[in-house]
């Protein structure tokens, strides 16, 4: 056939819309999609046509890619992908899973109404921020708690509070940048306070704090320098002696603890990580932390510490404007209940069981997925070796974990190429590359992830 004839052979518009395939879609798909797939279609042929690149060509071909065309428009943007990386707080990648008993709360709270700010013994007005604090007070030990949109409000909340119009003083060994858009110097600028630093790079001493001190300090800030070490000839204040000197100069100290971690990793073999329990059983006034990192729960900022300056903080306008989303404290709460018994958060929080689960917990998984793998035989060759995990999400930064990984390798298919194709799946497949071999940490896969991985393998 000639292009005029191809041309006219291409149905109309109303013709693919009778078709039981399409109306099948119609039936569940929004009407514009459908059109617009449709069109997208039949446009496809018409260019190939002009193009001279086809002879001919039938309805059911059109069919076919309308199909194609539909379901990737159908794909949110947002979507899963696996972790295959080995770095359990994965900034990039969303940072915490949540737990199944986050997971119900979310669904519950998202799916009915709730007394999100309803007093139902009183039947009037209530506090969204009520269904936390008995929770978080108990098992932090601090006299009162506010939560969140994230850790970089409770800092601006904190600051603005305490002390907008005066001075906080920092040691020059704190001012950090933590994942390029929180800069502790332009957090404080922000939150309406003057920095004032003391001491330097490697070293502060309690004397600098002493002649920074003026009627014009509003808070002693510490940071968590959470992301990097200062290793060698350094050395900083320690919290004690900090609160030492807060009490005698009535003035506030504020902990800014970065991943707050709750659970004391000393105790399994790990670094010493600071725990928000000792720094307010040490007498820190306020203390704020993630709720996605270490916690191992949603995106949140918490805050705790004395009474006093927390109220204050409600009062606060900015409160309003940094608030907590309903969903966000679903998940919280739910998180935080498995924290009143250490082992069941170990057991049930992803991110707990991620860090501590064994060597041989992810030999013996690796060897389950090899055999998958294997079964298939693909034109790969897959080996178990082991390696090193991270914490990731500026936490834990020197602590490298032992684990297992797979490392595929094949003649046909470069690491790049495995790479690209495996970012551009449906449920994209995120790995590491090094020396010639894609590797595939166990500790950051989930079970249900081996499946997927299996058939990523099998689309080469
Ligand atoms: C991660 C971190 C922050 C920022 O917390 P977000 O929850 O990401 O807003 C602030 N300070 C420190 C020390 C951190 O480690």
């Amino acid at each position: 056939m000639d292009k005029k004839q191809l041309l006219r052979k291409l149905p109309k518009m109303d013709e693919l819309l009778n078709e039981e395939i399409v109306k099948l879609e119609a039936g569940t798909t929004m009407k514009e999609i459908v059109m617009e797939s449709l069109r997208e279609a039949v446009d496809n042929y018409r260019n190939l046509i002009l193009k001279g690149k086809i002879e001919d060509f039938t309805k059911e071909g059109i069919l076919k890619s309308f199909r194609i065309i539909i379901e990737q428009k159908k794909q949110p943007n947002l979507k899963n992908v696996i972790n295959a990386t080995g770095v359990i707080i994965h900034t990039n990648l969303g940072r915490s899973i949540l737990s199944d008993g986050a997971l119900k709360n979310v669904i519950d709270a998202a799916h009915n109404y709730s007394n999100l700010e309803y007093d139902l013994e009183k039947g009037t007005r209530g506090s969204r921020y009520s269904h936390v604090e008995e929770l978080i007070k108990r098992i932090t030990g601090a006299e009162a708690s506010l939560v969140v949109n994230n850790n970089a409000a409770a800092v601006v909340l904190v600051l603005n509070t305490l002390c907008s119009g005066k001075e906080a003083i920092v040691s020059r060994g704190q001012l950090v940048e933590i994942g390029g858009s929180f800069r502790i110097p332009e957090v404080m600028e922000f939150s309406g306070v003057n920095l004032v630093e003391v001491g330097t790079t490697n070293k502060t001493h309690l004397k600098d704090y002493e002649n920074a001190l003026s009627e014009n300090t509003g808070a002693f800030l510490k940071v968590h320098t959470s992301n990097f070490k200062i290793i060698g000839f350094s050395e900083e204040v320690s919290l004690e002696e900090l609160v030492k000197l807060s009490v005698k100069s009535r003035i506030p100290v504020v902990e800014d603890i970065g991943s707050g971690t709750l659970v004391d990793f000393s105790k399994y073999g790990f670094e010493y990580e600071p725990t928000v329990q000792e720094s307010i059983d040490k007498g820190v006034d306020v203390v704020t932390f993630s709720g996605d990192k270490m916690l191992g729960g949603p995106q949140a900022g918490i805050i705790v510490g004395k009474k006093k300056y927390i109220d204050k903080m409600k009062e606060n306008q900015l409160t309003r404007a940094l608030r907590i989303d309903k969903m966000t404290l679903a998940a919280l709460e739910g998180t935080l209940k498995y924290y009143l018994d250490e082992s069941e958060a170990i057991k049930n929080i992803p991110t707990l069981h991620m860090i501590l689960a064994s060597e041989d917990e992810q030999k013996r998984r690796a060897l389950i997925l090899k055999e998958k793998l294997e079964n298939k035989n693909l034109n790969f060759k897959f080996t178990v070796e082991g390696d090193y995990s991270m914490v990731g999400g500026g936490s834990m930064p020197g602590q490298k974990i032992p684990t297992y990984v797979i490392k595929a390798e094949s003649s046909s298919v470069s690491p790049e190429q495995v790479d690209k194709k495996f970012r551009k799946r449906r449920v994209p497949i995120i790995v590491r590359l090094a020396h010639n071999q894609v590797i595939m940490d166990l500790r950051t896969m989930l079970d249900r992830d081996f499946d997927v991985l299996v058939d990523a393998f099998t689309e080469f």
